[in-house]
């Protein structure tokens, strides 16, 4: 919810300084829940990666290769898979 609003906040910006890159800034999703770096996606990009809902992304180096599988990277970000999310939403849900 948080981020859409960003999202929507950033493209408006963009539309009034054409020159600049279209970035959107997110929190790093990597495994350590310490870790407050962002990582600048653009809008293009960060919908092929919410097209699976599996897909995180997260700063090059923050990868946990126990959970996580690289699918995709380059000099600003790594998008991983969670491939155990779901079995780790489940284990760490506070109602459960
Ligand atoms: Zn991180």
């Amino acid at each position: 919810m948080n981020e859409r609003i960003k999202e929507t906040t950033l493209r408006l910006e963009a539309s009034d300084l054409e020159q600049a890159p279209r970035y959107l800034e997110f929190l790093c999703e990597c495994a350590d829940p310490r870790c407050t770096d962002h990582v600048e996606v653009t809008p293009e990009e960060y919908e092929e990666i919410r097209s699976e809902p599996t897909q995180f992304v997260i700063r090059p180096g923050h990868e946990n290769g126990a959970i996580e599988d690289a699918v995709w990277s380059c000099e600003r970000f790594v998008v991983v898979e969670k491939e155990v999310a779901q079995d780790f939403l489940e284990a760490t849900d506070p109602r459960a």
